[in-house]
């Protein structure tokens, strides 16, 4: 299964609780790009570890390597990969994945994977299921 949209572990949980909050107005306006598609036309993602497409507009992408949280955001696509039970790559409909997220993540889970996200704050995944 050939697959454009490269989608890190941990983005599939901001992705449903995103609400316009970034970066910067490019990232804010890449990521509801990306967002809308994923929504809009169900493609097929290559869920991965590390770097994504999401992250390609971020200003902390620095060579490659995401300046932010430095090795936190890595840790939590490891995490959230072995939650949902799959590997680096595998590939899937957007729609599946996130079927898989509902079904593999208890509250607890998320609580513990975003507890140190800046983010949290603003995020309706975040509020709605870990608080
Ligand atoms: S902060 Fe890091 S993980 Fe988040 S979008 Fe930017 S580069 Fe990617």
């Amino acid at each position: 299964m050939g697959s454009n949209i490269r989608i890190r572990a941990h983005h599939l949980l901001c992705i449903q609780g995103y609400q316009g909050y970034g970066y910067s107005s490019g990232f804010a306006d890449g990521f509801g790009m990306t967002r809308d598609t994923l929504y809009g036309n169900d493609p097929i993602i290559r869920i991965i570890e590390g770097v994504d497409d999401i992250c390609s507009v971020c200003p902390n992408l620095h060579e490659g390597q995401c300046s932010e949280y430095s090795g936190k955001v890595l840790l939590m696509d490891r995490t959230i990969l072995g939650l949902l039970g799959i590997s680096n790559g595998t590939t899937m409909r957007f729609k599946e994945a996130l079927d898989l997220v509902r079904s593999h993540l208890t509250e607890k889970d998320i609580k513990e994977i975003c507890n140190g996200c800046r983010w949290k704050g603003v995020c309706l995944f975040y509020q709605d299921r870990a608080l």
